[in-house]
Protein backbone atom coordinates (compact mmCIF):
# COMPACT_ATOMS: atom_id res chain seq x y z
CA UNK A 1 0.00 0.00 0.00
CA UNK A 2 1.45 3.63 -0.82
CA UNK A 3 0.95 6.43 1.87
CA UNK A 4 0.94 10.01 1.24
CA UNK A 5 3.76 12.05 1.86
CA UNK A 6 4.48 13.18 5.40
CA UNK A 7 7.34 15.20 7.12
CA UNK A 8 9.91 12.75 7.72
CA UNK A 9 10.65 10.81 11.04
CA UNK A 10 13.44 9.10 12.88
CA UNK A 11 13.72 7.02 15.51
CA UNK A 12 16.73 5.42 17.23
CA UNK A 13 17.84 3.44 20.22
CA UNK A 14 21.15 2.30 21.71
CA UNK A 15 19.63 -0.54 24.22
CA UNK A 16 17.33 -1.82 26.39
CA UNK A 17 18.75 -2.56 30.00
CA UNK A 18 20.32 0.89 31.35
CA UNK A 19 20.58 0.02 35.18
CA UNK A 20 21.16 3.90 36.95
CA UNK A 21 23.94 3.15 38.90
CA UNK A 22 26.39 1.96 36.22
CA UNK A 23 26.35 5.20 34.60
CA UNK A 24 28.74 7.87 35.45
CA UNK A 25 27.86 11.63 34.86
CA UNK A 26 30.43 12.11 32.14
CA UNK A 27 29.20 8.92 30.16
CA UNK A 28 26.00 9.56 30.60
CA UNK A 29 26.67 13.06 29.18
CA UNK A 30 28.63 11.08 26.01
CA UNK A 31 25.53 8.76 25.29
CA UNK A 32 23.03 11.89 25.02
CA UNK A 33 25.56 13.80 22.77
CA UNK A 34 26.21 10.09 20.66
CA UNK A 35 22.04 9.55 20.44
CA UNK A 36 21.73 13.04 19.37
CA UNK A 37 24.54 12.84 16.89
CA UNK A 38 22.97 10.03 15.19
CA UNK A 39 19.41 11.71 14.99
CA UNK A 40 20.79 14.70 13.23
CA UNK A 41 23.19 12.81 10.69
CA UNK A 42 20.45 10.76 9.83
CA UNK A 43 17.93 13.51 9.83
CA UNK A 44 19.87 15.12 7.68
CA UNK A 45 19.61 12.28 5.35
CA UNK A 46 16.31 12.78 5.20
CA UNK A 47 16.05 16.54 5.13
CA UNK A 48 18.39 16.57 1.53
CA UNK A 49 15.51 14.81 0.13
CA UNK A 50 17.46 10.70 0.47
CA UNK A 51 15.46 8.01 1.24
CA UNK A 52 14.55 6.18 4.54
CA UNK A 53 17.19 3.29 4.26
CA UNK A 54 19.91 6.34 3.67
CA UNK A 55 18.66 7.79 7.21
CA UNK A 56 18.61 4.52 9.34
CA UNK A 57 22.33 3.90 7.77
CA UNK A 58 23.59 7.13 8.53
CA UNK A 59 22.57 7.20 11.98
CA UNK A 60 23.47 3.71 12.72
CA UNK A 61 26.85 4.20 11.39
CA UNK A 62 27.40 7.18 14.16
CA UNK A 63 26.84 4.92 16.75
CA UNK A 64 28.67 1.64 15.25
CA UNK A 65 31.45 4.02 15.45
CA UNK A 66 31.26 4.83 18.87
CA UNK A 67 32.65 2.82 21.77
CA UNK A 68 29.77 3.74 24.09
CA UNK A 69 27.51 1.11 22.18
CA UNK A 70 27.45 -2.31 21.81
CA UNK A 71 27.48 -2.07 17.88
CA UNK A 72 31.23 -2.23 15.54
CA UNK A 73 33.39 -0.42 18.30
CA UNK A 74 32.58 -1.21 21.58
CA UNK A 75 30.75 -4.52 20.61
CA UNK A 76 30.88 -6.89 23.37
CA UNK A 77 32.89 -10.00 23.47
CA UNK A 78 32.36 -13.68 23.26
CA UNK A 79 33.01 -16.46 25.55
CA UNK A 80 36.27 -16.92 23.83
CA UNK A 81 37.28 -13.20 24.06
CA UNK A 82 35.86 -12.25 20.18
CA UNK A 83 33.72 -10.14 19.17
CA UNK A 84 31.31 -11.28 16.46
CA UNK A 85 29.18 -8.30 14.54
CA UNK A 86 25.27 -8.68 13.54
CA UNK A 87 23.61 -6.45 11.72
CA UNK A 88 20.26 -6.41 9.29
CA UNK A 89 18.32 -3.42 7.35
CA UNK A 90 15.76 -3.56 5.77
CA UNK A 91 13.37 -1.11 3.35
CA UNK A 92 10.08 -1.50 3.83
CA UNK A 93 8.79 -0.02 0.35
CA UNK A 94 10.56 -3.07 -1.88
CA UNK A 95 10.34 -5.20 1.22
CA UNK A 96 14.14 -5.76 0.03
CA UNK A 97 16.45 -6.70 2.95
CA UNK A 98 20.02 -7.31 3.68
CA UNK A 99 21.95 -9.01 6.78
CA UNK A 100 24.91 -10.23 7.97
CA UNK A 101 25.99 -12.30 11.08
CA UNK A 102 29.17 -13.32 13.04
CA UNK A 103 31.47 -10.61 11.33
CA UNK A 104 34.47 -9.86 12.71
CA UNK A 105 36.48 -7.71 10.62
CA UNK A 106 33.71 -5.11 9.50
CA UNK A 107 33.87 -1.93 10.88
CA UNK A 108 29.82 -0.84 9.89
CA UNK A 109 27.82 -4.23 9.71
CA UNK A 110 25.13 -2.06 8.87
CA UNK A 111 26.93 -0.93 5.94
CA UNK A 112 27.65 -4.44 5.03
CA UNK A 113 24.11 -5.51 5.84
CA UNK A 114 22.95 -2.56 3.14
CA UNK A 115 25.36 -3.92 0.69
CA UNK A 116 23.90 -7.65 0.77
CA UNK A 117 20.19 -5.97 -0.20
CA UNK A 118 21.14 -4.10 -2.78
CA UNK A 119 24.19 -5.63 -4.46
CA UNK A 120 23.22 -9.31 -4.11
CA UNK A 121 20.85 -12.07 -4.79
CA UNK A 122 20.78 -13.07 -0.86
CA UNK A 123 19.30 -11.97 2.36
CA UNK A 124 22.03 -12.86 4.67
CA UNK A 125 25.12 -13.71 4.35
CA UNK A 126 27.77 -15.06 7.86
CA UNK A 127 31.29 -15.29 8.70
CA UNK A 128 34.47 -15.41 6.80
CA UNK A 129 32.20 -15.32 3.45
CA UNK A 130 30.16 -12.18 4.66
CA UNK A 131 33.95 -11.01 4.89
CA UNK A 132 35.17 -11.62 1.26
CA UNK A 133 32.12 -10.22 0.16
CA UNK A 134 33.04 -7.17 1.48
CA UNK A 135 36.35 -7.29 -0.07
CA UNK A 136 34.68 -8.26 -3.41
CA UNK A 137 33.02 -5.19 -3.17
CA UNK A 138 35.84 -2.86 -2.55
CA UNK A 139 34.96 -2.63 1.77
CA UNK A 140 38.16 -2.39 3.48
CA UNK A 141 38.85 -4.94 5.85
CA UNK A 142 39.67 -3.67 9.66
CA UNK A 143 41.56 -6.01 12.47
CA UNK A 144 40.07 -7.42 14.83
CA UNK A 145 41.29 -5.61 17.62
CA UNK A 146 39.62 -2.82 16.30
CA UNK A 147 36.40 -3.66 17.98
CA UNK A 148 38.28 -4.01 21.32
CA UNK A 149 37.34 -1.33 24.64
CA UNK A 150 38.73 -2.34 28.14
CA UNK A 151 34.93 -1.57 29.31
CA UNK A 152 33.87 -4.45 27.29
CA UNK A 153 36.63 -6.79 28.13
CA UNK A 154 35.67 -5.64 31.66
CA UNK A 155 32.53 -6.77 31.19
CA UNK A 156 33.59 -10.39 29.79
CA UNK A 157 35.60 -11.36 32.96
CA UNK A 158 32.88 -10.38 35.48
CA UNK A 159 30.52 -13.10 33.13
CA UNK A 160 32.86 -15.16 33.12
CA UNK A 161 33.38 -14.94 36.98
CA UNK A 162 29.28 -15.70 36.91
CA UNK A 163 29.59 -18.16 34.65
CA UNK A 164 32.30 -19.96 36.86
CA UNK A 165 29.84 -19.41 39.82
CA UNK A 166 26.83 -20.91 38.39
CA UNK A 167 24.74 -17.65 37.89
CA UNK A 168 22.00 -18.36 35.25
CA UNK A 169 21.71 -14.96 32.96
CA UNK A 170 18.58 -14.28 34.71
CA UNK A 171 20.12 -14.12 38.02
CA UNK A 172 23.96 -13.17 36.66
CA UNK A 173 24.59 -9.59 37.75
CA UNK A 174 26.28 -8.34 34.21
CA UNK A 175 23.59 -7.05 31.85
CA UNK A 176 24.08 -9.66 28.85
CA UNK A 177 22.53 -7.44 26.31
CA UNK A 178 22.88 -4.28 26.07
CA UNK A 179 23.74 -1.42 23.96
CA UNK A 180 23.22 -2.61 20.27
CA UNK A 181 21.71 0.05 18.25
CA UNK A 182 18.97 0.96 15.55
CA UNK A 183 16.72 2.85 13.66
CA UNK A 184 13.55 2.90 11.99
CA UNK A 185 12.68 6.33 9.61
CA UNK A 186 10.00 7.86 7.10
CA UNK A 187 11.00 9.66 4.84
CA UNK A 188 9.12 12.41 2.59
CA UNK A 189 8.02 9.47 0.29
CA UNK A 190 5.87 8.23 2.82
CA UNK A 191 8.29 5.21 3.22
CA UNK A 192 9.66 3.15 5.70
CA UNK A 193 12.71 1.53 7.08
CA UNK A 194 14.36 -0.32 9.84
CA UNK A 195 17.71 -1.67 10.78
CA UNK A 196 19.71 -2.74 13.64
CA UNK A 197 23.59 -3.37 14.86
CA UNK A 198 24.97 -5.24 17.00
CA UNK A 199 27.85 -7.26 19.08
CA UNK A 200 25.34 -10.16 20.97
CA UNK A 201 25.14 -10.89 24.07
CA UNK A 202 28.30 -10.67 26.40
CA UNK A 203 29.76 -14.29 26.61
CA UNK A 204 28.02 -15.61 23.97
CA UNK A 205 29.23 -18.78 22.77
CA UNK A 206 29.00 -21.53 19.63
CA UNK A 207 28.59 -19.22 16.86
CA UNK A 208 25.46 -17.84 18.82
CA UNK A 209 23.03 -15.53 16.45
CA UNK A 210 20.62 -13.65 17.99
CA UNK A 211 17.30 -11.48 16.74
CA UNK A 212 19.00 -8.60 15.22
CA UNK A 213 20.12 -9.88 11.84
CA UNK A 214 17.02 -12.05 11.50
CA UNK A 215 14.50 -10.30 9.22
CA UNK A 216 11.07 -10.39 11.45
CA UNK A 217 12.59 -10.70 14.69
CA UNK A 218 15.02 -7.74 15.61
CA UNK A 219 14.32 -6.70 12.41
CA UNK A 220 11.36 -5.84 10.07
CA UNK A 221 10.14 -3.01 7.49
CA UNK A 222 6.93 -2.79 5.26
CA UNK A 223 4.70 0.17 3.92
CA UNK A 224 2.86 0.43 7.12
CA UNK A 225 5.46 -0.46 9.63
CA UNK A 226 8.68 -0.49 10.78
CA UNK A 227 10.40 -2.06 14.07
CA UNK A 228 14.32 -2.46 15.40
CA UNK A 229 14.37 -4.37 18.42
CA UNK A 230 16.89 -5.09 21.39
CA UNK A 231 17.05 -6.60 24.25
CA UNK A 232 17.25 -10.86 25.02
CA UNK A 233 17.66 -11.91 21.56
CA UNK A 234 16.45 -15.37 21.90
CA UNK A 235 13.03 -14.10 22.80
CA UNK A 236 12.64 -11.66 20.25
CA UNK A 237 13.33 -14.78 17.82
CA UNK A 238 10.82 -17.27 19.53
CA UNK A 239 8.23 -14.45 19.09
CA UNK A 240 9.07 -13.00 15.78
CA UNK A 241 8.56 -9.79 17.12
CA UNK A 242 9.32 -6.75 14.92
CA UNK A 243 6.99 -8.87 12.25
CA UNK A 244 4.39 -9.73 14.91
CA UNK A 245 4.22 -5.60 15.83
CA UNK A 246 3.77 -5.02 11.98
CA UNK A 247 1.78 -7.98 11.24
CA UNK A 248 -0.95 -6.21 13.72
CA UNK A 249 -0.57 -3.01 12.37
CA UNK A 250 -0.81 -3.69 8.32
CA UNK A 251 -3.34 -6.87 8.66
CA UNK A 252 -5.64 -5.95 11.33
CA UNK A 253 -4.93 -2.04 11.96
CA UNK A 254 -3.71 -2.60 15.25
CA UNK A 255 -2.90 1.10 16.72
CA UNK A 256 0.93 1.06 16.48
CA UNK A 257 1.65 1.68 20.19
CA UNK A 258 -0.81 -1.66 21.51
CA UNK A 259 0.67 -3.69 18.82
CA UNK A 260 4.61 -2.90 20.00
CA UNK A 261 3.35 -3.16 23.68
CA UNK A 262 1.55 -6.60 23.23
CA UNK A 263 4.73 -8.58 22.13
CA UNK A 264 7.71 -6.09 24.12
CA UNK A 265 5.39 -5.46 27.37
CA UNK A 266 3.39 -8.96 27.34
CA UNK A 267 4.44 -11.37 25.19
CA UNK A 268 7.91 -11.53 25.25
CA UNK A 269 8.35 -11.31 29.72
CA UNK A 270 5.59 -13.69 29.69
CA UNK A 271 8.28 -15.67 28.36
CA UNK A 272 10.75 -14.67 30.77
CA UNK A 273 12.78 -12.24 28.44
CA UNK A 274 13.00 -8.70 28.36
CA UNK A 275 14.40 -5.75 26.07
CA UNK A 276 12.85 -2.80 24.28
CA UNK A 277 11.41 -1.60 20.55
CA UNK A 278 11.19 1.02 18.53
CA UNK A 279 8.43 0.91 16.12
CA UNK A 280 7.06 3.91 13.26
CA UNK A 281 4.33 3.79 11.06
CA UNK A 282 3.83 5.37 7.82
CA UNK A 283 2.03 8.14 9.43
CA UNK A 284 4.70 9.11 11.39
CA UNK A 285 3.18 7.77 14.96
CA UNK A 286 5.90 6.37 17.26
CA UNK A 287 6.19 3.92 19.66
CA UNK A 288 8.89 3.00 21.98
CA UNK A 289 8.15 0.06 24.37
CA UNK A 290 10.59 -1.20 26.67
CA UNK A 291 10.19 -3.24 30.13
CA UNK A 292 13.69 -3.01 31.00
CA UNK A 293 14.99 0.01 33.58
CA UNK A 294 15.31 1.96 30.73
CA UNK A 295 16.54 2.50 26.87
CA UNK A 296 19.17 4.40 25.37
CA UNK A 297 16.27 6.25 22.73
CA UNK A 298 15.79 9.13 20.63
CA UNK A 299 13.70 11.19 17.90
CA UNK A 300 13.33 13.51 15.24
CA UNK A 301 10.22 14.74 13.99
CA UNK A 302 8.53 17.62 12.19
CA UNK A 303 9.79 19.56 14.63
CA UNK A 304 13.31 19.04 13.53
CA UNK A 305 14.15 19.36 17.49
CA UNK A 306 15.81 15.76 18.76
CA UNK A 307 15.07 14.15 21.51
CA UNK A 308 16.62 12.31 23.78
CA UNK A 309 15.52 9.82 26.75
CA UNK A 310 17.33 7.21 28.66
CA UNK A 311 15.53 6.17 32.08
CA UNK A 312 12.10 4.80 32.12
CA UNK A 313 11.17 7.51 34.48
CA UNK A 314 12.64 10.34 32.16
CA UNK A 315 10.68 13.49 31.58
CA UNK A 316 13.41 14.71 29.37
CA UNK A 317 12.35 18.44 29.18
CA UNK A 318 11.66 18.77 25.90
CA UNK A 319 9.39 20.98 24.07
CA UNK A 320 7.33 17.55 22.90
CA UNK A 321 3.96 18.63 24.65
CA UNK A 322 2.19 15.27 25.99
CA UNK A 323 0.45 13.44 23.28
CA UNK A 324 -2.66 11.39 22.92
CA UNK A 325 -1.81 7.62 22.63
CA UNK A 326 -1.42 7.95 18.68
CA UNK A 327 0.75 10.52 17.60
CA UNK A 328 3.76 11.65 17.04
CA UNK A 329 4.96 13.31 20.90
CA UNK A 330 6.73 11.33 23.55
CA UNK A 331 6.32 7.98 21.72
CA UNK A 332 7.37 6.21 25.70
CA UNK A 333 5.42 3.83 25.88
CA UNK A 334 5.97 2.15 29.59
CA UNK A 335 4.40 -0.76 31.29
N1 LIG B 1 19.12 -8.43 20.85
C1 LIG B 1 20.55 -8.54 20.87
C2 LIG B 1 20.92 -10.01 20.79
O1 LIG B 1 20.26 -10.80 21.43
C3 LIG B 1 21.18 -7.94 22.07
C4 LIG B 1 20.68 -6.58 22.47
O2 LIG B 1 19.70 -6.10 21.93
O3 LIG B 1 21.31 -5.95 23.33
O4 LIG B 1 21.90 -10.32 20.18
Amino acid sequence: MSHAATPPVLVIHGGAGVIKRDLTPAKEKAIRAALTKALQDGYAQLKAGKDAVDAVSAAIVVLEDDPDFNAGRGAVFTHDGRNELDAAIMDGDSQGAGAVTGVTRIRNPILLARAVMEKTPYVMLSGAGAEVFAQSIGMPLVDPSYFRTEERWQQLQKALKEDAAGKSHADGETEKHFGTVGAVALDAQGHLAAGTSTGGMVDKRWGRIGDSPIIGAGTYANSDCAVSGTGWGEYYIRTVAAHAICMQVSEMRVPLKRAAAVVINQQIPALGGNGGAIALDAHGNIAIPFNTDGMYRGWIDASGVPHVAIYGDEDDGTSVPPAPAESTGDPDGQP
